[in-house]
């Protein structure tokens, strides 16, 4: 029977931990990171792959799947890529009144975790992901936390958080050149640690305010001057991130491109600079791992 989501909370819940991790551009940008909400023993809604979480609401923007079948799956070796990413869209339940839509990429290491799970791309925590002192930096600030070396979204990064899973306590992971994750029996609760993490880091280490938002086309105003100051070149030749390989190619450097390339591009130089500030090393994927993340974009890889 499909389910019903004016019958369950767990739609208001999503939405909530949705509102909460949305609300910032120094948080999300463009369409990525997710959260979710796991509803008993085997639903999970998470958001939907392409959506971006400020629009995600009780009926739209998400997807439900069967989390015990992906946590079966992972434990016994997820496999590779594509197989993998066609299991957990294979594991898409129907939801009365909300259109179906295919899971976000990271759907994987969601269902590894604690009821509700944050996942956000948060330039602060990137400060210490994307630098090659900041994860010993991260384990002085935040001892008991997870840090986690780069792997590609989707299995690879799935197996490296399954080791180091817990299924019913608060828990945060730092992933290299990715992101941030925080995971609690409650919404609040894994709000509440991404915004201690944050906090922490943001005034700890004295970071500069972060830009304000643009909703222009083309480039904005900040990412042209910072353009203009690291180089195209730079840019395309130093990836930092999935997001950098998806949405700031040639096409987005010369301009074509609206609210979602700005916001990741200001993401990157504000990392950068906040990297040059305290002067860290930045930590850019080698040719090999941004070259793999190129060949995933024009497979089934879709943003967030
Ligand atoms: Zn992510």
């Amino acid at each position: 029977m499909a389910y019903d989501p004016s019958l369950d909370n767990a739609p208001e819940l999503l939405a909530r931990a949705a509102a909460g991790a949305a609300r910032r551009p120094d948080l999300t940008q463009g369409g990525g990171g997710n959260v979710s909400v796991k509803a008993g023993a085997e639903r999970m809604l998470i958001k939907a792959t392409g959506s971006r979480l400020r629009d995600l609401a009780p009926r739209s923007g998400w997807t439900l799947v069967n989390y015990a079948n992906i946590r079966r799956r992972v434990a016994s070796g997820p496999g590779g890529e594509d197989e993998f990413s066609d299991y957990i869209c294979a594991q898409a339940l129907t939801v009365k009144g909300v259109a179906p839509a295919r899971p976000s990429i990271e759907t994987g290491f969601h269902a590894l975790l604690n009821t509700v799970v944050v996942h956000t791309h948060s330039v602060y925590a990137n400060v210490l992901n994307m630098s090659a002192e900041g994860h010993a930096l991260g384990r002085e600030l935040f001892p008991g936390y997870e840090f986690v070396a780069y792997r590609a979204p989707g299995p690879q990064l799935c197996t490296a958080i399954a080791g180091r899973a817990a299924r019913s306590e608060p828990q945060v992971f730092f992933l290299a050149n990715h992101g941030l994750v925080t995971t609690h029996a409650g919404v609040e609760g894994a709000l509440a640690l991404s915004l201690k993490v944050n906090e922490t880091i943001r005034r700890g280490l004295s970071l500069p305010p972060y830009p304000a938002a643009w909703a222009g086309e083309g480039l904005s105003p900040y990412n042209a001057a910072a353009l203009a100051r690291r180089g195209r070149g730079f840019m395309l030749n130093n990836v930092l991130s999935p997001d950098q390989a998806l949405y700031c190619g040639p096409r987005t450097l010369d301009g074509g491109c609206g609210p979602d390339e700005n916001e990741v591009l200001t993401a990157l130089f504000y990392i950068l600079d906040c990297i040059d500030l305290l002067r860290l090393t930045p930590k850019f994927l080698t040719p090999a791992e941004a070259e793999h993340l190129s060949s995933m974009k024009s497979g089934r890889y879709g943003r967030g």
